[in-house]
């Protein structure tokens, strides 16, 4: 008898199943990721558990508040970051410096509305002339700490940012209209919603809100910020940046589809070293950065939460052709970091002066943003926010012994804070996720499986006793002291 299933990766695989004692059953591997159109894996007892507190959390947030939030955003005009060293900047209620004054202001409400809660902050410098900066430029970033409550887990930290700058079709032009709305008054309102329901929660590990400028005269603000972290050693685990995540509602698009955001990764490492590379094409790491690995989470929380039909569309790419963000300049730090953009953008609606010219609207303006899609993806990085933040710490130092040649596997971690068990996971070299079907829990830190190393990718990840998952950890190969060089 012959019973044909579609596999996890769409092509059509046939199955010849023998029918025995009467039962027959046809078992498509990862039935629940078949592909990446929206749907639901649902929460099979190995996968991230909704968690009824983060589910509390996400029904605070507002599509009418986002829509407040960008409007204001929109209403300086333009928040061109050179519009900075306009004279009267400092009082004018337009340009930059009026917008980043507002964003701190509203931080501080949030953080006056859950008794002091957060920490506001600035990150201000002088940049330096480049290609897009004639003269010497002050640039601020504006950002919220959530501090984690376990002072275990505290020192963790997760982030989400968007950048408040805007242009219009000249770069370097700072006082005509740039209204910004979509990019990236969106990605701003999605980190500052994020803050105001966040703030009402505690977390064991720490989040903090960023809103960057300077993103359109070339990755400047998060450039900074991610370098000064670095410096100061912050463990930064995770940063989610959200920009052009407007939904653009503009009538008569009809291969939009409003029920998906795009989430970009990294595959190799920007700040791998030429060790790294080696050991990355040795082990056919290619496709498990720690940036792809955040990526999977947020597959994973898309699918635990109910989204309705809206969820991530995984991009296995740093970006955009032509394009680049500021995910990319936490990438270059060596953090993980992944970017969210709507599906489909529409370019007479980015960089461009609000004008219409043969019956086209040009300019990011407000009206072409769909707020209930921004709200969606408001939720969705609550969502994976609070999920990590609530989650024991990933791992530590986990290895795959490879001393001696076997077609077993065995692999140990350190214990990780506030970790009740552990979850090994294995795929095939081919798939893109790790099936739910592959799971061994252990409370050790260590575990022998039978399948090869040779054929399958492990990861290993922390779980509590309330379901919270961290990050999955890929393995490095331990020989156990002895050169790395295959034999
Ligand atoms: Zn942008």
């Amino acid at each position: 008898m012959l019973i044909a299933c579609r596999s996890s990766r769409g092509t059509l695989s046939v199955l010849i199943l023998l029918l025995m004692l009467g039962t027959l059953e046809c078992v498509a591997k990862d039935p629940s990721y078949e592909s990446q159109s929206p749907q639901k894996a649902g929460t099979a007892a190995n996968r991230i558990q909704p968690d009824p507190e983060i589910t509390a959390a996400l029904k605070e947030i507002s599509a009418a508040r986002i829509q407040q939030t960008i409007a204001k955003l929109v209403s300086f005009s333009t928040r061109s970051t050179l519009s900075v060293n306009n004279p009267g900047a400092d009082t004018a209620d337009q340009g930059i410096v009026a917008a980043r004054k507002w964003i701190k202001s509203e931080f501080e409400r949030y953080s006056a509305d859950c008794g002091g809660c957060l920490e506001v902050k600035t990150d201000t410098f002088i940049q330096p002339v480049v290609p897009r900066v004639p003269q010497p430029t002050e640039l601020q970033n504006v950002y919220a700490i959530l501090r984690g409550t376990d002072p275990a887990q505290a020192k963790r930290i997760f982030l989400v940012t968007g950048h408040y700058d805007s242009r219009n079709k000249e770069t370097n032009n700072s006082t005509n209209p740039a209204p910004g709305a979509n990019d990236d008054g969106s990605g701003t309102a999605v980190s500052l919603e994020c803050a105001r329901v966040l703030s009402k929660h505690k977390f064991p590990a720490t989040i903090v809100f960023l809103t960057v400028a300077g993103e359109e005269q070339g990755l400047l603000g998060s450039g900074h910020f991610a370098k000064t972290v670095k410096e100061q050693g912050w463990d930064l685990e995770g940063v989610l940046n959200n920009d052009i995540v407007g939904g653009n509602n503009t009538p008569g698009d009809s291969l939009q589809k409003p029920d998906v955001v795009r989430v970009f990764s990294e595959g190799l490492p920007a700040a791998a070293s030429e060790a790294d590379l080696r050991r990355i094409r040795s082990v056919g790491g290619e496709n498990d950065s720690p940036s792809r690995e955040l990526a999977r989470y947020i597959q994973e929380v898309g699918a635990a939460y109910n989204f309705g039909s809206f969820a991530p569309m995984l991009i296995f790419r740093r970006d955009r052709y032509l394009r680049g963000g500021d995910h990319s300049a936490f990438n270059d730090q060596g953090f993980a970091a992944v970017r969210f953009t709507e599906y489909r953008e529409d370019f007479h609606h980015q960089h461009e002066n609000p004008r219409t010219e043969n019956g086209i609207e040009f300019g990011d303006l407000l009206k072409f943003v769909d707020f209930n899609y921004v709200a969606n993806v408001a939720r969705l990085n609550a969502a994976t926010l609070a999920s990590l933040a609530a989650a024991p710490a990933p791992p530590g130092k986990v290895r795959l012994m490879t001393a001696g040649l076997e077609n077993d596997s065995k692999l140990q971690w350190e214990p990780a804070a506030g970790a009740a068990a552990y979850e090994v996971l294995w795929r095939s070299t081919t798939d893109a996720f790790f099936p739910e079907a592959n799971v061994k829990r252990t409370t050790e830190t260590k575990v022998d499986l039978d399948e090869s190393k040779d054929n399958v990718i492990f990861g290993v990840r922390s779980v509590d006793a309330k379901g919270h998952r961290s990050l999955i950890v890929i393995p490095e190969p331990d020989r156990g002291g002895q050169p790395t060089a295959e034999r």
